[in-house]
């Protein structure tokens, strides 16, 4: 029989607040729907910028392999 007593807690990604993880929490992991937005928003900006961040990493990559094609360092 489970015990109605425990709660198991989780940590808002957010800010970190101690949040019940339940069916009535429907934010969950998140101790809000305002944290979840502000998660949501700040993986979407995220997904925006790397891209940008490896594109010239990858002309870099894309670079060596033609002037060394013989080299394998991976
Ligand atoms: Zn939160």
């Amino acid at each position: 029989m489970l015990n109605s007593n425990t709660v198991t807690l989780v940590a808002c990604p957010t800010c970190q607040t101690k949040t019940a993880w339940s069916q009535e929490n429907a934010d969950r992991p998140f101790c809000s729907a305002r944290c979840k937005l502000i998660d949501l928003g700040a993986w979407a900006s995220e997904s925006y910028s790397i891209p940008q961040q490896t594109s010239d990493e990858d002309e870099i990559f894309s670079e060596d392999l033609v002037t060394d094609p013989n080299k394998s360092f991976l």
